[in-house]
């Protein structure tokens, strides 16, 4: 019986992390895995909540309190399976998911000021450790249909569809026009919040459940979606929102300044060793970089150039730091690391200099009223400019969904924002106006985060098998 005060007791601890003189120099996992006894002695801070709020919080509402118990008493391969019947990518949510606006945010004891029970750093010590002692997903129940859904997208979406399909004996074959599975997870997400190792296991994990992976293959390019409208009985979209949003201000095409996702995947793939022959390597080495934007891929910027040697790193962003988008835990581990922070500023301009250096000018803003959505926008204060010298800029915006090159062509209804429309409420959840073809994640909501789109492909999975006639 565990010791209802425990939570007294103990404090939070969600593993330890390696200290930022180190970790700014390699490209590892920050965060110290869990070990068996703290994993235990964690899992029993939870209060066990009448009516836990975390599952509320969490998108694809995990049994946090029921798996946490089951850390508790050692019974690690039950956790795994619990874990598994609402996620599908359970330790990479662990990873990355912005805990302090989720689960652990709505945590009783965060809110009692005690410190959350350390959910994330569970969830991935379940899975992790399960993997190294041979649990896999139990597959000996499955019969198989002769049904096939083509899902374009080896995104979270698209993962988190196929395993959903496989589990019910649908064959899914996953396209990607990527050398490896992921998406944004692999091309994206830096290796210091997600080594990639993690999502090659994942492979090799979908690959032993029947999943098919049909990679360096872009759909309407390497195959049409005639072929693949024969080929299968459904298709799943989950192929992201890569449409990069701009500033709209004079210089921003200048040498020296990157847009964030090309300068990200660059630097992935040389730490892959797959950088495409003819494709020079980016490095942020003795430079004085500014990168602009509050967001998570703002953040990865920051680090990653931090990481690769750059001189100084200056985060311009338009609103305060209580009102970023950004998860707080990741501006806390940049700052730790060195990135200096230049809240309440809007890039007006930016100038190349003789020498090759970029001169960025800012303006101060101040918060004004709430908007409909009740989010403050920023305001200019005239007359506050000021200029920074660098060598590079870095553009992390944001991204925006653009409508799939074939959604005319198949009569699927695309949003003026650029995002296809999806009922997750309709009779076949997330289908779209064409019957045959279901979509989700960013694609349908816009840039969001990794465990939105395992949520919605999981759902549509749902949907396709309803559509299918084998649910
Ligand atoms: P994606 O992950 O974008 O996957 C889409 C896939 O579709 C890609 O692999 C693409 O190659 C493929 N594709 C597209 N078109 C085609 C085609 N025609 N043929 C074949 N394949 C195609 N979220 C978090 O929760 N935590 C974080 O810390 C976090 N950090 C982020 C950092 C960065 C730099 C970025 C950009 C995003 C981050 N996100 C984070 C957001 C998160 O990664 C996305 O919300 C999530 O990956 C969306 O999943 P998806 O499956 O919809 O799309
Ligand atoms: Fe928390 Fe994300 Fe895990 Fe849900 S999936 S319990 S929000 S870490």
């Amino acid at each position: 019986m565990s010791d209802v005060f425990q939570f007294m007791k103990l404090s939070r601890n969600p593993g330890d992390k390696i200290d930022a003189s180190v970790r700014k120099i390699e490209f590892k996992e920050i965060y110290q895995p869990l070990h068996a006894v703290d994993a235990a002695d964690q899992a029993g801070r939870c209060l066990s909540c009448g009516n836990p709020y975390c599952e509320w919080e969490c998108p694809v509402h995990n049994y946090i309190p029921n798996w946490l118990k089951l850390v508790e008493e050692g019974r690690l391969f039950e956790a795994a399976e619990l874990s598994h019947q609402t996620n599908s990518l359970p330790e990479i949510c662990g990873r990355v998911c912005p805990q302090d606006r989720l689960c652990e945010g709505a945590c009783t004891l965060n809110q009692g000021g005690f410190g959350a029970v350390s959910i994330g750093s569970i969830e991935k010590y379940i899975t992790d450790e399960a993997f190294k002692a041979g649990w896999r997903p139990d597959m000996s129940k499955v019969v198989w249909t002769d049904k096939t859904v083509g899902v374009i997208g080896a995104g979270p979406a698209g993962l988190a569809c196929a395993d959903v399909l496989a589990r019910n004996g649908v064959k899914a074959v996953v396209y990607d026009r990527y050398e490896e599975i992921g998406g944004l997870l692999t091309f994206g997400i830096p290796e210091f919040k997600l080594e990639k190792d993690i999502v090659r296991r994942r492979r090799e994990i979908l690959e032993g459940m029947g999943v098919e992976f049909v990679l360096n293959t872009e759909v309407g390019k390497d195959i049409s979606i005639d072929k693949l409208l024969k080929k299968h009985d459904a298709i799943f979209m989950g192929m992201g929102a890569y449409r990069y949003m701009r500033g709209n201000f004079s210089g921003e095409d200048s040498p020296g300044v990157l847009e964030a996702l090309p300068y990200l995947i660059n630097n992935v793939r040389q730490s892959l060793g797959t950088l495409p022959q003819g494709e020079a390597a980016i490095s942020m080495r003795g430079k004085r970089v500014v990168v602009l934007g509050g967001g998570d891929t703002a953040m990865d910027c920051n680090r990653t150039a931090i990481r690769q040697g750059a001189k100084r790193v200056i985060c311009a962003y338009r609103r305060d730091e209580a009102n970023m988008p950004g998860s707080k835990r990741e501006v806390g581990n940049a700052r730790e690391e060195g990135v200096e922070f230049l809240w309440n500023r809007q890039p007006v301009s930016i100038e190349p200099m003789i020498g090759g250096t970029l001169a960025v000018k800012l303006a101060e803003t101040r918060l004004g009223e709430p908007d409909a959505k009740g989010r403050r926008n920023a305001e200019t204060v005239p007359g506050s400019e000021e200029i920074v010298e660098c060598d590079h800029v870095i553009i992390a915006f944001g991204f925006q969904a653009e409508a799939a090159p074939w959604s005319e062509q198949l009569g699927i209804t695309t949003a003026s924002n650029g995002r296809t429309q999806a009922a997750p409420h309709s009779m076949y959840k997330y289908q779209t106006s064409n019957p045959k073809v279901f979509a989700g994640g960013d694609m349908v909501r816009g840039a969001d985060l990794v465990v939105r789109a395992v949520f919605d492909g999981r759902q549509a999975a749902e949907g396709v098998l309803g559509y299918l006639g084998v649910w």
